[in-house]
């Protein structure tokens, strides 16, 4: 079959030097000036696309045998142009009519579906919006025929590819104002998996969706194409992948989904330095049958249970898009999910539903009806899909990633990495436009990757960094960029860290310094600047001028303390002349007079001596325990001799002692000299 298809290209050359070198529908989409073709999208200037509904057209094909025709009646019978109209089965008395955009008899050729229904939507691929093609209907109604047809007959796919390359070669010659390109992608959807033909060892494909909602399938061979040659080139290998499948697997090729993706991708040449990029898929899908009466088992039941649920989900989007449902359920199959762009999404699609003649396609001819009748009812809004090169590039030269497969590109990288990492003397200053990372170019990037760098690049620029572009740098700068990035966030980290250990502390301080001055009592406590920790015997205190100091302290009327400031880390007498003590800070220290002292510790005595327990648990630093003690110490052993006894009291350590001192004795001689004064 192969081998004959430069019959397709001699028999679609006769037929084009029997017609107009441009199809009328195609030249249909240029100016005189060949210029301004293209239109923006309504989305572009910020309107919603207007609405454009999935064309629905029914290709009755002939009876394969001949003889049978004449023995048995059509299932099916052309009204007019559009309607057409079934036995009812329920009823042979009744017929079921059904209307769409077109009906194509038995007697109509390829070429009618083609220029009828096909051929006015590639148009649009030059406006950068998105088509469709997809032949529905069971198996051995004619889907591939209408699709792939045959050297003789040429389908759908040859002549929109000859077309295509015709089109973008003329619109794309030097002196447009575009600059135009045609990649490939050939895939099948089989048992739920989406596999490369072009590259058949690349197993199981993944499919996305990026910002804009479009699809994607991330490592999908793609081939540049220039000629048809270029293009069965590479088709006719990948549709042998199929064969060989089909010799195995038994019609393999009629319970897989065949999609053939047709990129055409333009470049502005002058400002503004505009892209376009439209998408056409050529889909054959499997056969819509039901496999209930086919007597499916084993593998073929499997397959056919992928089949009908993918195409059963595929209903189901219909039945969702035409109620205007919140959800449609595109990603509950692999078909669904590719074809979500294409059905109440951005294309401008077309179904081709195939039906057969014969009684026993009755139930499904009448169900592909049913399914298509239901589809012409769900509405598209393409868009233009246009943005602004990044760079100007040398008019839509592919990179050599590009040219290979992804296989291919995954072996090269390693020594493209390689020649990255050696950094070349510069042989001539490159100009900032053209500065790429020879690793990773933009228009290789996954376009949802590429829209978060961008807002992150503009986002920087809004904030008046300079020098510091994410995109458009080569490969090492923009790494150390990231890495100087990832390092402000490791320092913020750690200073936030910081930031909550002081809180912590300063928090841990304030609570102590709360408890300190609830337990601030004691006399020889230097005092700080700003407070007075003992109010009482405070009251009376004067500030003096320290020559004045001296002549207070001869005098007999002397006041019974007085506050000198002090220098720093001065060292202080302690009352009983114990230890002194290193002060840390500039203070007010107290100073009393001996006598004054004497009757102090006299006080204490006594009430050790003679109180009772009540007694003592009114000084300072004795609380219910230790008073009992003390009285307990006592009776024990008679009275104290000195206050210093307390420390021979068990429980009662001579720190204990000392702060007890301090805290008691300034009051108690305060009180001594209130009472004798
Ligand atoms: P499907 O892909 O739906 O299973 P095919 O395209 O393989 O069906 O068609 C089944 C058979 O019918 C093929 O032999 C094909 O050549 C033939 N056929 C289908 N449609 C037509 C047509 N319009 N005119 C002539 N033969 C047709
Ligand atoms: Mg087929």
């Amino acid at each position: 079959m192969f081998t004959l298809t430069q019959i397709y290209l001699r028999k679609l050359e006769s037929l084009k030097t029997r017609g107009a070198r441009t199809p009328p529908a195609l030249s249909s989409c240029r100016d005189s000036r060949g210029a301004g073709r293209c239109h923006l999208s309504k989305i572009g200037t910020g309107r919603r696309p207007p609405p454009a509904r999935v064309r629905v057209a029914v290709r009755l094909r002939p009876f394969l045998d001949e003889t049978a025709g004449t023995s048995e009646p059509s299932c099916v019978r052309a009204i007019d142009s559009c309607s057409l109209e079934v036995a009812n089965w329920r009823n042979y008395q009744e017929t079921l009519k059904y209307q769409f955009d077109a009906f194509y008899g038995e007697r109509s050729s390829q070429q009618d579906i083609y220029a009828g229904s096909v051929q006015p939507i590639l148009r649009h691929l030059l406006e950068g919006q998105n088509a469709s093609v997809l032949a529905y209907g069971p198996t051995g109604a004619g889907k591939t025929h209408t699709m792939l047809g045959s050297p003789e007959q040429p389908g759908v796919i040859p002549r929109a590819l000859m077309d295509l390359l015709q089109l973008t070669r003329e619109e794309g010659a030097e002196g447009r104002p575009w600059a135009l390109s045609v990649t490939m992608s050939y895939l099948e959807i089989y048992q739920e998996k989406v596999l490369d033909l072009l590259d058949p060892a690349s197993g199981d494909l993944v499919i996305r969706e990026d910002c804009r909602g479009n699809i994607l399938i991330p490592g999908l061979t793609q081939k540049p194409i220039t000629s048809f040659t270029d293009f069965e080139r590479h088709f006719l290998p990948a549709s042998g992948n199929r064969t060989v499948g089909a010799t195995r697997l038994n019609q393999r090729s009629s319970r897989s989904h065949a999609v053939l993706l047709v990129k055409v991708d333009q470049r502005e040449r002058l400002a503004p330095f505009r892209q376009r990029e439209g998408k056409l898929y050529l889909i054959d899908l499997a056969g819509s049958e039901d496999n209930r009466r086919t007597g499916n088992r084993g593998l073929r039941l499997k397959e056919s249970g992928a089949i009908n649920a993918s195409l059963f989900v595929l209903g189901k989007v219909v039945d969702a898009l035409n109620q205007g449902l919140p959800r449609v359920p595109y990603r509950d199959s692999k078909l669904t999910r590719l074809l979500q762009d294409s059905l109440g999404g951005s294309a401008h699609s077309i179904l081709i539903a195939n039906i057969a003649p014969e009684r026993r396609f009755y139930l499904d001819t009448v169900s592909a009806l049913n399914f298509a009748a239901r589809s012409k009812e769900v509405v598209n809004r393409p868009f233009t899909n246009e943005s602004l090169q990044l760079h100007v590039l040398p008019p839509v030269k592919l990179s050599q990633k590009e040219l290979l497969g992804p296989s291919e590109a995954k072996r090269a990288r390693g020594s493209e990495e390689e020649e990255t990492g050696s950094p070349k003397p510069a042989a001539a200053p490159v100009p900032a436009s053209q500065r790429f990372s020879p690793l990773q170019k933009l228009s290789n990037m996954d376009p949802a990757m590429l829209e978060r760098l961008l807002s992150l690049d503009r986002m920087l620029g809004s904030q008046g960094s300079q020098g510091t572009p994410l995109l458009n740098t080569p490969k090492r700068e923009r790494m150390v960029l990231l890495k100087t990035v990832e390092e402000k966030d490791l320092e913020i980290e750690r200073l936030k860290m910081k930031q909550k250990e002081l809180e912590a502390k300063v928090l841990a301080q304030e609570a102590a310094e709360e408890e300190a001055k609830e337990n601030a009592v004691s006399l020889l406590r230097p005092l700080p600047c700003h407070t007075v920790t003992v109010a009482k015997p405070l009251k009376k205190a004067v500030v003096m001028p320290l020559q004045l100091i001296q002549e207070q302290a001869s005098s007999p009327h002397a006041e019974i303390h007085i506050l000198k400031k002090k220098g720093r880390k001065r060292k202080l007498k302690s009352l009983d002349a114990s230890e002194p003590e290193e002060k840390p800070q500039d203070c007010w220290e107290l100073e009393i007079s001996p006598e004054l002292l004497a009757q102090g510790r006299q006080k204490i005595l006594d009430l050790l001596n003679e109180g009772s327990a009540r007694d003592l648990r009114s000084l300072q630093r004795i609380g219910q325990k230790k008073a009992q003690l003390i009285v307990g110490w006592r009776q024990l052993h008679g009275p104290f001799g000195q206050v210093e006894d307390l420390e021979r009291v068990e429980g009662i350590s001579a720190k204990q002692m000392e702060s007890f001192l301090k805290a008691n004795i300034l009051g108690l001689a305060a009180g001594q000299r209130s009472g004798s004064s």
